[in-house]
């Protein structure tokens, strides 16, 4: 079995015939058919598969109760709206493929490894990335998660009850977190850094900060037609402005912001908005840079922003990063800009570590994301590399 052809078996789940592109949400029927597929496929490698309190999936080989803390490895299926089949999949999969490895060869894991299929992890749904592993480890409330709503006004509470699931269930789960010696997240690179090297595989050192925000513009609904220009208010101006100078802004900060989603209200051709909405997404390597972005741009517009979200920088265990790219024949060791629940967990003190496989483009979030087969299976031979080192022990 290659990467490719795992990777094959889910095409069809979620993908959109007129853009080609992935919409796979939380607790949807999507979500739940990808969550029956991972089951399956981690029983047929022998794996025992349980859930936590919040609905991530675990598939482990050895108890990790009578012989933890565990390796875990493991990634999301759910994608962002249009998305890839890479972004998530390749890591659930080469951690399936990885421990098929083991088995076949034979090894006699130390310590039991652990499959994580994380819920949630892009935030489509209801605008908080890594959900699953935020409300696990307690970064997330869980009133504050089951209060989140979609786009169609759903919270995630009825979300969930309506997958069949019992939201008061949900929460911190520190016996889950308990089980997790060391993460080890493979992930499909976004961005080109190993698109110019020789390296098909590269360790990680940090992830940037993030920070979401949240813009909302009154304005005064009227006739597109009738309604002279001094006498509108018009918030859609506004938005504009936002869209401009965030990117005015952070490029003098040495971030990167972006004005990804937004929202106009009636949304009518002819009708004058009555109201606007945008988010701000910004990110960048300097985590002061990136708390200043939101208050020049909130003084270049002349409106106050709602904090979303803000994810300080994130530094993975340096030790283990460089022990990960020395097994790996000296891999490279880079830095990048995405969120990830590998994260999230190393932000809650547990030893974390992730592999990027090249991507051609560096395209993500894109049905246009990629890895080459070849390098896809460099991925898999990596991490069995790394299980077999790190569960050794
Ligand atoms: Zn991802």
């Amino acid at each position: 079995m290659t990467a490719q052809k795992l990777l094959e078996e889910i095409a069809g789940i979620g993908r959109s015939p007129a853009t080609g592109g992935y919409r796979r949400f939380a607790w949807t029927r999507e979500d739940s058919d990808l969550r029956e597929w991972f089951r399956g496929q981690a029983e047929a490698r022998g794996l025992t598969v349980t859930e936590d309190r919040v609905g991530n999936q675990w598939a482990w080989w050895g108890d990790p109760d009578a012989r933890g803390p565990g390796v875990v490895t493991g990634s999301h299926l759910d994608s962002v709206p249009d998305g890839g089949n890479f972004d998530g999949p390749l890591g659930v999969v080469s951690a399936l493929l990885a421990v098929e490895e083991l088995r076949r060869e034979g090894f006699t894991p130390a310590r039991p490894i652990g499959v994580a299929n994380f819920v949630d992890e892009e935030g489509a749904r209801f605008g908080v990335a890594c959900g699953g592993s935020r409300v696990l480890t307690g970064a997330l409330s869980r009133e504050r998660a089951l209060a989140l709503t979609d786009a169609d006004g759903v919270s995630m509470a009825e979300a969930l009850s309506r997958a069949g699931r019992d939201p008061g269930a949900i929460g911190p789960d520190p016996e889950t977190l308990a089980r997790i010696g060391t993460f080890v997240e493979l992930h499909v690179e976004q961005g080109r850094y190993l698109a110019d090297t020789a390296a098909p595989v590269a360790v990680a050192s940090s992830i940037w900060p993030h920070g979401r925000w949240r813009f909302d513009f009154p304005g005064e609904a009227n006739h597109a037609g009738t309604t002279r220009f001094e006498d509108r208010n018009d918030p859609a101006l506004k938005l504009a402005a936002l869209i401009l100078q965030a990117r005015e802004v952070a490029r003098e900060l040495g971030c990167v912001a972006t004005v990804g989603k937004m929202r106009v209200l009636p949304n009518g051709v002819n009708a004058i908005p009555s109201e606007a909405t945008g988010w701000v997404d910004g990110r960048g390597p300097d985590e002061d840079a990136v708390r200043r972005l939101v208050p020049l741009l909130e003084e270049a517009i002349g409106t106050g922003a709602v904090v979303e979200s803000f994810t300080p920088s994130t530094e993975f265990d340096p030790v283990l990063a460089g022990e990960l790219s020395g097994l790996l024949g000296g891999a490279p060791i880079i830095g990048t800009g995405a969120g990830h629940d590998a994260g999230v967990l190393a932000a809650n003190g547990v030893s974390s570590a992730m592999l990027f496989v090249r991507n051609p483009t560096g395209v993500s979030h894109s049905p246009a994301e990629h890895a080459e087969p070849d390098d896809c299976e460099a991925g898999v031979a990596a991490l069995a590399t790394v299980l077999r080192s790190l569960a050794a022990r």
